[in-house]
């Protein structure tokens, strides 16, 4: 009978990379859990001893964007001591590397960013009969796969209490190094047991989306009710590059909830934080869009009311406020679309639990 090695050889990552689209689903043989492998960059893990199966579920994603190195590794790691039985858990976990095509080309993406895809943008139907047109292109159809997996993985294990971190490093330095976004959550209460899991791993900055967006982590908290977060881990470096002691609080952290640690919500202290929401979007509206700071102003950066943040038609558009803090910055993108947000603090002790 082939082996765990002969099958996931040399690791999965480099299956992955070698098969960037598609890979036939099949079952791997392995002591200790059930393993299987869905697609490429798509690997399930379950514990044969599974009386805690239905306790936890949790979704780690990275690759959403290709060349954001440093979480491919972290889950890398992670996949490997569970092929090695080497680690051991206590909780299922579907590993998910989203865009292998771009891992290859070392690019955020190939044709169009994943992380503006899901929640159905996949898919454009026709105007007349509203019937589902084909994939525009490939990322296209993967985001479309990724969320039928992510509903599989759920739906294997309904009982329990669904988590999905999307793992991200970011182009641009970061007053915060670490940073989270908290997806929309429809007015629900934010909790204070993810603030505490994800202080764990090193962050204590999160922003706060107030609508909904085609990220991987809008959807799964949306559609499945997931304790979801688009985590920002540092910044992007080539392979090999990444300072492994700036990630080795997240990666432990991540092992841990596999493991069954129990995080304490009520140690949450709002000290510890810096908790943002979103002020503004500011789309590009014209090919004349430009940013009035230079490439290297660090994400969260503030700026005083009156202080040009971009301009546009000649036009300048200026901070409102003290202290609005610029984040994800991007003239370059498609027109319409969201070159820069703008951020304050805020308070949400009234809607905590
Ligand atoms: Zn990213």
């Amino acid at each position: 009978m082939a082996t765990t090695f002969d099958l996931i050889s040399p690791d999965f990552l480099t299956i992955t990379r070698n098969n960037e689209w598609h890979l036939d689903a099949f079952n791997v043989p392995n002591e200790l859990y059930n393993v299987q492998v869905w697609d490429t960059g798509v690997i399930y893990f379950s514990p044969k001893n599974n009386a805690s199966e239905q306790e936890q579920a949790f979704v780690f994603s990275s690759a959403i964007h290709g060349n954001e190195t440093a979480p491919i590794e972290i889950c890398t790691d992670i996949i490997n001591g569970l092929v090695s039985n080497t680690l051991a858990i206590k909780h299922p976990v579907l590993f998910i590397y989203g865009n292998p095509a771009a891992i290859n080309i070392g690019e955020r993406f190939v044709e169009e960013n994943l992380n503006r895809l899901f929640s159905g943008r996949h898919t454009k139907a026709d105007p007349e009969s509203n019937a589902a047109l084909p994939f525009e292109n490939k990322e296209c159809e993967r985001a479309a796969k990724l969320e039928e997996y992510v509903t599989r993985f759920f739906e294997l294990h309904p009982q329990a209490e669904r988590t999905h971190y999307d793992l991200h490093t970011a182009i641009r330095d970061s007053a915060h190094e670490k940073f989270a976004v908290y997806p929309f959550i429809h007015g629900k209460p934010w909790k204070k047991q993810q603030f505490e899991i994800l202080r764990a791993m090193g962050v204590t900055t999160f922003l706060l989306m107030e609508k909904a967006a085609t990220t991987f982590s809008y959807y799964s908290s949306n559609e499945h009710k997931a304790n979801s977060f688009t985590v920002e881990l540092g910044k992007v470096r080539p392979f090999g590059e990444n300072d492994q002691t700036k990630f080795a609080a997240a990666k432990q952290t991540l092992i841990n909830l596999l493991k069954g640690t129990n995080f304490d919500g009520e140690s949450f202290d709002a000290t510890n934080y810096q908790i943002m929401t979103v002020f503004r979007e500011i789309n590009k509206t014209d090919e004349s869009f430009e940013l009035s700071f230079a490439d290297n102003v660090a994400n969260f950066t503030e700026f005083k009311k009156g202080q040009e943040l971009a301009k546009e038609k000649g036009e300048a558009i200026v901070a409102n406020e003290d202290g609005e803090a610029i984040v994800f910055p991007n003239a370059h993108v498609a027109i319409g679309q969201r070159a820069l947000l703008t951020v304050l603090p805020t308070d949400i002790s009234n809607n905590l639990v």
